[in-house]
């Protein structure tokens, strides 16, 4: 399959036919609902829930309107611990930073903690191919997707689509595992393999889940301990973030760590938390020789100019919206054909890629709200989303953008026209029930030829009954108002009475 967001519908076809995934995927998000739910019944009830998210929504307000002033301070105070901030305006330049770094301290072998912006970016692949290092991810879920050459399943969970039977024939196919279903087995497996690459590392590559300005430090969020490994054992560490990332303080960082935590794997912490304050100094025993932060850009400065697009930067990727989505949970990861599948890639998309690229991503939302309902840090999809379809029509070209094309603005403007004027309206009406009616068969319209015909391939519609409700409204009034005249004219007393009463 060639996955890529211009080929939504088709793949979309392909994956919404694979029942059994799609059960699974269901049932696993039922799971991890519950689990979030669970966990963030810590800040009390539903009222002190959205409270607490109120107050990430707020923290990350107060971020991106400081955006500028906090990734001065965190430069100023990361470059006080040591740490080198060196700063991409796209995804070529941050690669190409990368590079130089691997090439000065002449590393070889990379070890990687999982980060979605290097997945952004394509680091893994330029950097095998244009610096010819070896790069091992420390996640199991992104290094069964890395052997396998696909897409994340979900930002969380990369491979949580996956059956151990499918696992289990990765892993023999790429690192010559003894076939194994036993879980436990997979897992011990991989360890070994990885933990003799990791010993050999002489780079690791971070995302971050937090810059905190004031102390110039990077809080780091895992559960396998892979991370801790990246970041301690090679000489050099390398931390990517996205422009975003960064809040004010700890006491900030500590909020949304708790939101993070309990919105993606429905836990209170998890299992480590890493503060990194810059390389090894004298008197310690671990940690790298150097430490670098590259803080990229990638499209988000343009977003952050528009009032409404600047929330699509608010996100701490917890990924809960996904398992709230009814189109992701039906067509999963593949259709979008990118890294960050469900309402976050439909969000972030269009800005890194552009409008026309990713239309069908943000035109595939029902709008039906679940994902803003639990996000932890405020995210309006729908508007991000309405504001995205506005754009296109419009033909807004800072996110490439290219007008929809004329035989489509003429039928919103007929539409527009039509749904103006009550006599046109009343015209439209009729002439589209003796349209639609003439294909009728047992009371629906299964098919339709030419432009409409898309829409009827998945989906039939009932026929237009003869009344439309206002005839019928206007229908019922009069036979209301004939009875009324009736019983006057049988009992004309009655009728005075009432009239006088
Ligand atoms: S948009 Fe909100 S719910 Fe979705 S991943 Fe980001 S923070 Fe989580």
């Amino acid at each position: 399959m060639d996955l890529r967001p211009e080929n939504f519908q088709s793949v979309a076809e392909i994956e919404v036919a694979k029942v059994a995934q799609r059960d699974f995927v269901v049932m696993v998000a039922g799971v991890f609902n519950y689990l979030c739910d669970t966990a963030m019944t810590a800040y009390g009830d539903g009222s002190a829930q959205d409270e607490a998210r109120a107050a990430g929504a707020q923290i990350r307000t107060n971020s991106l309107n400081n955006l500028a002033e906090l990734l001065q301070e965190f430069e100023t105070n990361a470059n006080r611990n040591g740490i080198q901030v060196l700063w991409a305006a796209d995804a070529e330049e941050a690669c190409q930073l990368v590079k130089g770094l691997v090439e000065k301290h002449q590393v070889k072998t990379i070890s990687k903690g999982k980060s979605m912006i290097s997945e952004e970016i394509g680091l893994n692949h330029f950097l095998e191919k244009e610096a010819g290092v070896k790069i091992y991810e420390g996640d199991l879920g992104e290094f069964i997707v890395q052997l396998r050459g696909t897409l994340p399943f979900h930002i969380v969970g990369p491979a949580i689509n996956m059956t151990v039977q499918e696992i289990a024939g990765v892993l023999q196919q790429h690192i010559d595992m003894p076939y194994t279903e036993v879980a436990t087995e997979i897992v011990s497996y991989v360890r070994t393999y990885l933990r003799d690459k990791f010993e050999r590392a002489d780079m690791g590559i971070t995302g971050v889940n937090q810059a905190i300005a004031s102390t110039g430090s990077l809080m780091l969020v895992e559960n396998e301990g892979n991370i801790r490994w990246v970041t301690s054992a090679p000489r050099v560490h390398v931390a990517l973030m996205s422009i975003e990332k960064v809040c004010a303080n700890f006491a900030d960082a500590f909020h949304l760590l708790g939101l993070l935590t309990r919105n993606c794997t429905g836990q209170a912490i998890t299992s480590y938390v890493s503060v990194l304050n810059g390389p090894r100094r004298a008197e310690e025993v671990d940690g790298p020789e150097a430490m670098y932060v590259v803080i990229i850009d990638n499209g988000r400065s343009i977003a952050y100019q528009d009032p409404l697009l600047k929330d699509a930067l608010r996100c701490i990727r917890c990924g809960r919206c996904g398992i709230q989505c009814p189109i992701y949970l039906r067509i999963g990861a593949n259709p979008y054909g990118w890294i960050y599948p469900g309402p976050i890639g439909n969000v972030i998309a269009p800005v890194i890629m552009d409008l026309d690229r990713t239309r069908d991503l943000y035109e595939a939302c029902t709008l039906c709200g679940g994902c803003q309902s639990v996000c932890p840090s405020g995210m309006s999809h729908l508007d991000i989303m309405t504001h995205y379809r506005q754009m296109k029509v419009k033909g807004d070209d800072r996110f490439g953008g290219t007008r929809i094309c004329i035989k489509e603005r003429s039928g919103f403007k007929i539409l527009a026209r039509g749904m103006q004027n009550p006599g046109l309206y009343k015209a439209g009406v009729k002439i589209a029930r003796r349209f639609l009616n003439q294909r009728s068969q047992d009371g629906y319209i299964t098919q339709m030829p030419g432009p409409m015909s898309g829409w009827f391939r998945c989906r039939d519609f009932p026929e237009m009954p003869e009344k439309t409700f206002r005839q019928r409204w206007q229908d019922e009034l009069q036979e209301e108002a004939r009875q009324t005249a009736d019983r006057a004219v049988a009992h004309p007393e009655a009728a005075a009475q009432n009239e006088e009463g």
